[in-house]
């Protein structure tokens, strides 16, 4: 029987763990077979704070799931499979076999960004291809960028990338935007943002890193080549909840509802970084919301007189 058990592995579930193993919870965390998140799969990371000349997002992973260690954490690998939070104890099951009993769980299961789907796309990404403006504009300072979107998140990184890009021409698959109002405004009143409209990106360029793109044209089906140093993937997130599905209110687009700090719909269920945020997603608001999952589920076993 477990304390608290953890599932997910980036900077949400390991803060979580540090908190929580500080307290003597003796946590286990569940780390998927990829585990890390999302900042494994980025380079240079420099808004983390506390390190000055930066780190690259593999290496912060690294040194947070030894902090964790450090403190007696307890890892377990694999894929949580199953989960059962309609009584407690809570049932995790892992990779369909192993059957875990907890007392609290805390969901940091993060969210993914939604890609194109092109090959070329996975082989550049922290090489020039990335779903994130405000953690990579700055590598992009008097470059050519081009943002693939339609949607707010588009129309913000774009406007976002200006401040370092020379030109940033935003692909869209239609004739027209997704965006709000505003947001359109604001991007189309920037001189450095240009559109393509009735585009998608065939085709990304370049051996190490990008030098350009493969446009084709939705209407006419006309191909073309455009070079820029940097392909911004904006299409949206998917939080990786499909697991939690009946057992936990979500909201429309499925991110985990939370109410008074990280509790879920499900007493003694607490929730923590990307899986319940669609607005920061940012590495440090997950850890600091991962700190505020370990302390309320310290604060709810001693409520139940369990620590
Ligand atoms: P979104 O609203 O779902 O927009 C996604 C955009 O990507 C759409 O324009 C869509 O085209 C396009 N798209 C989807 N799949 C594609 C594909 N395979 N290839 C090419 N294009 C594709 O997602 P979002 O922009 O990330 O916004 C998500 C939510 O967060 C929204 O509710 C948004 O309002 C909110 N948000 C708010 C702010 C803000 O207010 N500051 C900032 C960011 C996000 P179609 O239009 O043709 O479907």
């Amino acid at each position: 029987m477990r304390n608290v058990a953890i599932i997910g592995s980036g900077p949400a579930g390991l803060t979580a763990a540090v908190y929580a193993a500080r307290a003597n919870l003796s946590p286990l965390l569940i780390e998927g077979w990829q585990s890390g998140g999302q900042l494994t799969t980025t380079t240079e990371v420099e808004n983390y704070p506390g390190f000055a000349k930066g780190i690259m997002g593999p290496e912060l992973m690294k040194e947070m799931r030894g902090q964790a260690e450090r403190f007696g954490t307890e890892f377990l690998t694999g894929d949580v499979t199953a989960v059962d939070f309609a009584q407690r104890p809570f049932t995790i099951t892992v990779d369909a076999e192993q059957t875990i009993h907890a007392k609290t769980v805390i969901i940091a299961t993060g969210a993914s960004a939604i890609q194109i789907g092109l090959p070329n796309e996975k082989r550049l990404t922290g090489h020039g291809v990335s779903t994130c403006a405000t953690c990579d504009g700055f590598f992009f300072r008097g470059k050519k960028l081009i943002v693939v979107g339609g949607g707010d998140s588009a129309m913000e990184e774009a406007t976002f990338l200006t401040k370092f890009a020379t030109k940033v021409s935003i692909v869209h698959r239609r004739d027209k935007l997704r965006a709000s109002k505003i947001m359109q405004d604001r991007a189309m009143k920037n001189e450095k943002i240009t559109f393509l409209w009735n585009s998608v990106v065939d085709d990304i360029l370049g051996s190490d890193v990008v030098t350009g793109v493969r446009l084709k044209n939705t209407v006419t089906g006309k191909t073309s080549e455009l070079a820029c140093a940097g392909v911004f993937v904006a299409i949206g997130h998917r939080p990786n909840t499909a697991l939690f599905s009946g057992q936990l209110d979500m909201d429309e687009k499925g991110y985990i509802c939370t109410h008074a700090g990280t509790a879920t719909s499900a007493p003694g269920v607490f929730s923590a970084g990307d899986v319940q945020d669609s607005t920061y997603r940012q590495a440090v608001t997950a850890a600091g919301s991962g700190c505020m999952a370990a302390i309320d589920a310290e604060r709810f076993l001693e409520g139940m007189g369990q620590h």
